[in-house]
């Protein structure tokens, strides 16, 4: 069930060089970019297509002052999935900052934290071998405790 859609000419947008980050200031594209163009591409996580529209590369790279570099990897719904991810991840970090002792016997909270690194790793976000490796380590002696107890 594949409708073959016409697209629309890619739109663009005025770019303004001054109003982005020092970094991207600094950067080759800063003496040549005059404008933004529609920017297809297909999503890391679904394969969907989507679009980087030129409204939003001028609202990213000027008014959030995102790199210039910094491409979109994600569609629109990936993205909001894999920050909903980081956020629950960071919630846990919180946790295991308040109360270490306790949480370090905590078989359900290690492999839900375990298995939220793993989720946010397929949609692109960089591996974090310190905490997987610290949270295996942990997960290996709760395990292990609970089968020699039993
Ligand atoms: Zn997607």
């Amino acid at each position: 069930m594949k409708k073959k859609k016409v697209p629309p000419p890619p739109a663009t947008a005025p770019a303004d060089p001054r109003q982005w980050s020092e970094k991207s200031q600094g950067s080759v594209a800063a003496t040549f970019r005059t404008h933004y163009t529609d920017c297809a591409y297909r999503c890391r996580n679904c394969r969907k297509d989507a679009l980087f529209s030129a409204a939003e590369q001028k609202n990213v790279y000027e008014v959030k002052k995102t790199h210039i570099d910094v491409r979109r990897v994600l569609c629109e719904a990936c993205w909001r999935d894999s920050h909903a991810v980081a956020q629950k991840i960071a919630a846990c970090e919180a946790r295991w900052a308040e109360s270490k002792q306790l949480l370090s016997r905590d078989a359900a909270f290690l492999s839900a934290w375990s298995g939220l690194l793993l989720e946010h790793q397929h949609y692109g976000a960089r591996e974090n071998i310190a905490a997987k490796n610290m949270l295996r380590k942990l997960l290996d002696r709760v395990v292990g405790a609970d089968a020699k107890s039993e």
